[in-house]
């Protein structure tokens, strides 16, 4: 759903109608030193999308939006770049030894592996380390390339997308956390990190936002 974004002439009729409501289109157009006519279509929209209620000889009043509706517009507002965390980036090189003590000192539950020229080329989460350390291999050997969950299978999104469609992708695909990149046209810039702990956030600040 769209949000209906109102214009400033119309945020100020419904200032008008919260505070002097029920209040006739003449008397709302004589405070705007308007015409009545001019007010109409303003009028017309503010009554469609359920901001005034308007009554046959009584006027206007402010009904406000319905609870459940301001929080769909909310939700539909929520960007992946309000929300998103500083990526955390390895080398395609480096060990995996190295890989998960810099995984544990940032932190982190993933890493984004980037080429020789920064571009996006892996995926490491913990159960990658998991399955190669209960394996016979010497971590201090092998390079992340050799373990890491490649492109072009890598599930990730752009710092416009919505919440919702991260959330979506990270249920569908059963991951934790996805690389926000900008395209470059020779492959995918990592500019942030989007996880369940983001998305979680997300909610409580809808939450804070509707005193829920
Ligand atoms: P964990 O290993 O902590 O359960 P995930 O569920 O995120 O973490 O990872 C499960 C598998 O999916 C791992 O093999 C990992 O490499 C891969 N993976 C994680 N994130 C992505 C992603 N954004 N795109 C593609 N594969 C991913």
């Amino acid at each position: 759903m769209i949000p209906i974004e109102l214009n400033k002439r119309q945020n100020e009729i419904l200032e008008i109608v919260k505070g002097n409501g029920p209040i006739t289109g003449e008397q709302i157009a004589e405070r705007l030193s308007l015409t009545r006519s001019t007010l109409r279509p303003d009028l017309a929209i503010l009554t469609m999308a359920g901001f005034l209620d308007a009554r046959p000889r009584v006027g206007y009043f402010y009904s406000g939006k319905k609870t459940s509706q301001a929080i769909s517009d909310n939700i539909a507002q929520m960007v992946v770049k309000d929300f998103q965390s500083i990526p955390v980036v390895v080398e395609e090189s480096m060990t995996v030894y190295d890989a998960i003590c810099h995984m544990f000192l940032e932190d982190v539950g993933s890493l984004f592996v980037v080429d020789k020229q920064s571009l996006l080329s892996g995926v490491l989460s913990r159960k990658d380390f998991l399955r190669t350390s209960i394996g016979n291999q010497d971590l201090n050997k092998m390079p992340v390339h050799m373990i890491m969950t490649r492109m072009p299978n890598i599930t990730y999104c752009m710092k416009e997308d919505t919440i919702i469609e991260v959330a979506n992708k990270l249920m569908s695909r059963q991951i934790d956390s996805l690389p926000v990149v900008k395209e470059r046209k020779d492959g995918l810039e990592v500019v942030g990190r989007i996880t369940k702990t983001n998305i979680t956030r997300a909610f409580l600040s809808l939450a804070d936002d509707h005193d829920l």
